[in-house]
């Protein structure tokens, strides 16, 4: 069986020239590493302290629904413009190649106080920020924010405020 970062490919100047690209769909091809991922990632405090999970568009909501479901934990999306129906609460930032925003249904976080934030990778820290403004912002906790793969060198974690926690450092 393959290792959890061995399924992590690379693509060069990706979508843009400069950047490398860190590809972990080979992960989700590797039910058993994928799954042993899933039980380490639903264990971690940032989860554990969390009443629902938000995942992130779009190969955040491919661990953070398994999470959920390990977790027994109500999870939320945040999409990209023009995906999500509803009033909502949206929030722009920049990341490693471009500028986007986010959005999150107004009506899917009345119920809950406390959020573990699950994307892929973290590399400048700009999407899940832009994420925990919007929680900040309607005076909702962040119980911390998880990954499976960190980009060591770009330093994200240094311009978070909240616990991280990742799986594979590159
Ligand atoms: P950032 O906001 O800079 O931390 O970027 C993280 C988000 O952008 C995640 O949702 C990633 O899926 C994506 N991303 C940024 N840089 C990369 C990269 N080098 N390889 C793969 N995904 C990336």
């Amino acid at each position: 069986m393959k290792r959890l970062h061995e399924l992590i490919d690379t693509y060069k100047d990706f979508p843009k020239k400069g950047i490398d690209f860190k590809d972990v769909l080979g992960i989700i091809q590797e039910p058993l590493v994928f799954k042993e991922l899933i039980l380490k990632m639903s264990a971690s405090e940032i989860i554990e302290n969390a009443e629902a999970i938000i995942s992130i568009d779009a190969r955040g909501f491919i661990f953070g629904s398994a999470i959920s479901l390990q977790a027994s934990k109500p999870m939320i999306v945040a999409r990209k413009p023009g995906k999500l129906p509803g009033e909502l609460y949206k929030e722009n930032y920049s990341l490693e190649y471009g500028e986007n925003s986010l959005s999150i249904q107004k009506k899917a976080i009345t119920k809950f106080n406390s959020y573990a934030i699950v994307d892929d990778l973290l590399a400048t820290g700009g999407t899940v920020n832009c994420i925990s403004k919007i929680l900040r912002s309607v005076n909702k906790e962040v119980t911390g924010l998880l990954f499976v793969v960190e980009l060591m060198q770009l330093e994200g974690r240094l311009k978070l405020d909240y616990p991280v926690e990742s799986f594979v450092k590159i």
